[in-house]
């Protein structure tokens, strides 16, 4: 792959076009290094107008990293709600309890030292280092990818190791230059969000960056970047049990480990069963199934794979306390953490039983 370079006049005029043009942000300019880590965790796969309340309220709330460490974990998830991807909460708050322990509380400077915290992967590093600390270090997710891909032309898979190490090479020249890394890297991340937008209108007209662009010369913007496509995700049929006794319903704790860890969820079995084998379900639980009623179907999709829910209410006579086991009314209910992917079950109660 021949190697490619941004001049400086370019990274210039990008920090320029910044400077005049960002966007407020509630955790933009606040000189706070907690608001740069929690907002980037906040934006991994969820959309800025999301992020924006959802921020101020956990700010509100959780306003520093020594409160991250010591708040409540089913507290922390009801914050989290709505935001999906429930490991990242779970993951700030243990590199919280680490910051507590190994850095007085407070995020380190270096990128080095960033990258080994618990959910901190390249990109928050470089995102936390050059931003809150100034440190000449990239900070390059998929909007600046797509930038500087079709900036430079690189028209190779973007999913392969080499390009995304060429993409990085094209821009280290800049970190040794005496400019604003921090302005630098949040100009690539502007430019991806609002003007060299994936899709629909990308904005060329606008963008400080068009003279030397190699998309936008080559008329060829729609192409780069080239993704490969995706393997399909696997589908896994599963049935759920919604056990209840009066207005009382039967949860679980799913284990600490895996999807979804530790959330709370209603009973669940990976096939779909019939209304006898469901019956039959119960009562291998120890319960003395009284009625059935089918409820909706429901589908969550995750990264990897996607659930497609059949489920049933089932009103049971005794329940037996058991460990995992959590008994909780409508009222409790609606105030848990549970993931959103039985979001359907919980709505479908609140309105059906106002
Ligand atoms: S000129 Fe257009 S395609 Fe090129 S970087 Fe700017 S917005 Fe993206």
């Amino acid at each position: 792959m021949a190697q490619k370079k941004m001049d400086i006049a370019d990274a210039e005029k990008l920090i320029q076009w910044y400077m005049d043009h960002k966007r407020e942000l509630p955790w933009r300019d606040t000189g706070n290094a907690y608001d740069v880590w929690l907002s980037e965790i906040m934006l991994q796969q969820t959309r800025i107008e999301a992020v924006r309340e959802k921020f101020i309220a956990f700010k509100k709330a959780i306003p520093d990293i020594r409160t991250l460490a010591e708040y409540d974990h089913d507290a922390l998830m009801r914050l989290w709600e709505g935001l999906g991807y429930y490991s990242r909460a779970a993951n700030l708050q243990k590199c919280a309890k680490v910051l507590v322990e190994q850095y007085d509380g407070k995020l380190p400077e270096e990128y080095e030292q960033l990258v080994k915290l618990p959910g901190i992967g390249p990109y928050t590093a470089g995102a936390v280092a050059s931003i809150a600390y100034g440190k000449g270090v990239s900070a390059i997710d998929g909007n600046v990818m797509r930038v500087l891909a079709r900036y430079f032309g690189f028209k190779e898979d973007i999913r392969e190791q080499s390009t995304k190490d060429a993409v990085f090479q094209s821009i280290q020249d800049v970190y040794r230059k005496p400019v604003s890394y921090s302005a630098f890297n949040q100009g690539l991340m502007e430019l991806g969000e609002v003007i060299c937008v994936p899709k629909g209108k990308v904005l060329c007209e606008h963008c400080p960056l068009y003279e030397k662009c190699y998309a936008y010369k080559n008329q060829c913007i729609n192409s780069i970047p080239y993704r490969s496509p995706l393997k399909q995700k696997k589908i896994v049929e599963r049935t759920l049990l919604v056990i209840r006794q009066g207005d009382r319903f039967l949860l679980h704790k799913r284990p600490e480990k895996g999807l979804l860890a530790n959330l709370y969820e209603f009973i669940g079995v990976e096939r779909k069963l019939s209304p006898q084998e469901a019956l039959k379900e119960v009562e291998k639980m120890g319960m003395e199934p009284l009625h059935i009623q089918r409820l909706p179907d429901a589908k969550h999709i995750f990264t990897h794979l996607e659930w497609h829910m059949t489920a049933y209410e089932i009103q049971v006579g005794d329940m037996n306390e058991q460990n995992d086991f959590l008994f909780a009314n409508k009222k409790e209910l609606a105030g848990m953490a549970i993931p959103s992917a039985f979001k359907t079950y919980v709505d479908w109660f609140s309105l059906r039983e106002k």
